[in-house]
Parts: structure tokens; sequence; C-alpha cells
């Protein structure tokens, strides 16, 4: 496929498993927005063809020589890496996302040790080196599970890096995929949290997902309400937007994190941040063992993503509707659809 074109279904084959590899059959693969922008070539890096996904789980069916950490019938994840050089700074500090010789994302980058790109997760199957292979706990329902592998580590991350806990005031901007998650594991960590989303008709589901106040961001007074009030904002939005307005909703030395990925710039007049000490920041997934704790974390609070199952074969639609911001919260693909 092309950049303008709609995803059709393409047959190829994985690689074979290698001593340190697991295979896996993928179950659910949820439908992030960086595979729209990967699909419409938005970061101007997509290598095609190109097969997305990076929210994965499934069953492991066979298991190299060497592997010690899973087995056959083990229920597993696979998010947005699956390979990093392991000997930079950062894989040693556990920081394989911001791997310094190029971490391996899970599609549409070249293999590390081969002459291929990664194909993702809308697939029956993927093959993936058992140390980017995540634990999963058989307690929480496994569709739900699958965004937790990038929606939920893109907000869990930051809000540990900041060490959210109880007393801190959090802003979610966006109520999204990465949004909806946002909200669920900040409230589990204790903090207030606000909904701050530009569509009136989320207000009801933000209380139900654990948000304490809900701004709607077109309405003045409400935004009027919320200037420097916040210690911690994660903002997710997908497109275009101005920074500066959420930035104002900052406290002294209050920070923001940029999780959502428009392709403008952003401009923010040094000022802004300079006259109250506020920081703008960015944060990039998780690492893996980050991830693992994460999927713990959600395990043992009984966290899962709110998704729409559908069939591949709905693919598009399901684009469309994202594009139309009209999801609640996941798509998730059931792969027994694509048999
Ligand atoms: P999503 O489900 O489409 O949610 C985005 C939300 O942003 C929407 O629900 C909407 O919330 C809000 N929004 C959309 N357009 C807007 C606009 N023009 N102005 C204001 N608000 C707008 O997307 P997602 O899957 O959560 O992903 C969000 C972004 O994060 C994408 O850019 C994605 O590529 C990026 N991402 C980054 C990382 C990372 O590691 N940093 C990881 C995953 C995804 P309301 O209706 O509530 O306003
Ligand atoms: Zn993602
Ligand atoms: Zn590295």
């Amino acid at each position: 496929m092309g950049v303008s074109e709609n995803l059709v279904p393409w047959d190829f084959t994985r690689r074979s498993v290698r001593p340190h590899d697991v295979l896996v059959e993928i179950k659910y693969c949820g439908i992030c927005h960086t595979d729209i922008h990967f699909v419409r070539n938005d970061f101007g890096m997509s290598a095609y063809p190109l097969v997305p996904g990076h929210e994965i789980v499934g069953v492991v069916t066979e298991v190299g020589d060497s592997v010690s950490k899973f087995k056959v019938g083990d229920t597993v994840g696979i998010g947005c890496l699956v390979d990093s050089c392991r000997e930079c700074k950062n894989c040693k500090d556990e920081l394989e996302q911001y791997c310094l010789n190029g971490a391996t994302y899970t599609y549409s980058i070249p293999e590390r040790h081969g002459d291929g790109i990664t194909y993702g997760g809308y697939s029956d199957q993927i093959v993936c080196d058992e140390d980017f292979v995540l634990r999963i706990e058989n307690n929480l329902t496994l569709a739900e599970v699958a965004p937790l592998l990038c929606a939920g580590i893109t907000t869990y991350s930051p809000l540990r890096y900041w060490k959210i806990s109880e007393g801190h005031k959090v802003g979610i901007v966006g109520l999204g995929g990465l949004g909806h998650m946002g909200v669920k594991l900040a409230a589990a960590m204790g903090a207030e949290v606000t909904m701050l989303s530009t569509s009136p008709s989320k207000k009801a589901d933000a209380d139900k997902l654990g948000a304490h106040k809900f701004v709607l961001t077109t309405d003045e007074a409400q935004v009027q309400s919320v200037q420097g009030y916040f210690d911690f904002i994660i903002d997710t939005i997908s497109a275009d937007h101005d920074y500066n307005f959420y930035i104002s909703m900052l406290k002294t030395r209050g920070t923001m994190a940029c999780v959502g990925l428009p392709n403008t710039p952003a401009q923010v007049p040094a000022a802004n941040i300079i006259f109250h000490g506020r920081s703008l920041s960015g944060s990039l997934i998780g690492g893996i063992a980050e991830t693992q704790e994460m999927l713990d974390f959600c395990s043992k609070h009984n966290i899962t993503a709110d998704i729409e199952l559908i069939n591949i074969k709905d693919i598009n639609n399901a684009y469309e509707r994202i594009e139309k911001n009209d999801v609640k919260y996941r798509f998730v693909i059931d792969m027994a659809t694509l048999k």
C-alpha cells in the first residue's frame, strides 16, 4: 500500500524463530493513532508495505532453543519495541525506547538483524526476541489489555517519572485512547484528575473513568477556572493546537509533558515558560521493564482499556471514525476475524 491508500489484505512470511525468539499467535491488536500517522506518512518516515499495530496480545506457540522467560501457552504482550542495541547507556538504564543507536520499533523500521523491515500486529503471528516480550496476568480481559501496550505505558511513564501521587493536581488533555488511560492511571496513583476536553459529550464518560473534574476547553469560564491550577499536565492531542493555551493552566514550576504527536511545530514563546518557571517536556512510550511494571500495576488495580472490538474487515472505517473523533476509547481488532 501507499500513503493515500486504504489498508488491504497482504500475505507475508515472518522470520523463522531464532534461539532467543518466541513465536506469538496474535489474539488482539489495538489501533493507536500513531498507526494512522504512519499509514498517512505524517512523519515522512514510513516504509511501505506497512503493517501497523503495536498493541499486541496473544499466546506463545513456539520458543527458540535458548528462550528461558516464556513457554508455549503463555499469554504475552508486545508493544512498540521489538529490539534495541542493548549496549548503549540508555539501553543499560532500561530506557530502550531512547536507544542511542536507534530503537527497533514494531513496524516500519529496518529489522535489527535482517534485511527487511518490521511488520506490526495487524497480523495473525509475530516473532520477537524474548527480551521484548511482556508477561500478562490472566485476571484481566485480554482484548482490553492490548491498548495498555502503547496507550497505557505512554501515560504511565510520565506519571511515574514526575512522581505523581496523592496531593497532585493532574490535567489530562484529550479524551482518546491515551487520554482515557491517563485518567485511569493518574486516578489510581491518587492524584486529583481533571479531564480537559473539546467534546462536551465526553463529560459523563470522564466521570466514569475516574476524573474528578471536567473542563470543556471551548468554554471560556471553565478555562479561566483552571488558570495556574495544575502541577502536571499530559497533552495527548494528535492534531495541531496551541500549547500556550494549556501551559497557562500550570502552577508555578508545573510541568506539561507532551505525548501527542501533531506534525506541525509548537510555537511557544520562551516567556510563557520562564515567568512561572514552568517546564515543557516530552515522553516516548516506556522501557521494557517499566512496561512490565505498568502491566503488573494494571493487573493489581484491575485497570484495562475501554474498547470497541472490531472485525479486521472494518479497519478502514475504524480509521475514519478515529479521525472524526468518534471512538470510545480504543478500537481493538479481533484477530480471529482474519481467518
Ligand atoms: P486519539 O484516540 O485519536 O485521541 C486524541 C484526542 O485528542 C481526541 O480524542 C480528542 O479529545 C483530542 N483532539 C483531537 N484533535 C484535536 C484538536 N484538533 N484539538 C484539540 N483536541 C483534539 O489518539 P491517541 O491514540 O490517544 O493518540 C494521541 C496522540 O499521541 C497521537 O498523535 C499519537 O501518535 C500520539 N502517541 C504518542 C506516543 C508517545 O510515545 N509519545 C504513543 C502513542 C501515541 P477530546 O475530544 O477530548 O478533545
Ligand atoms: Zn501507539
Ligand atoms: Zn541502545
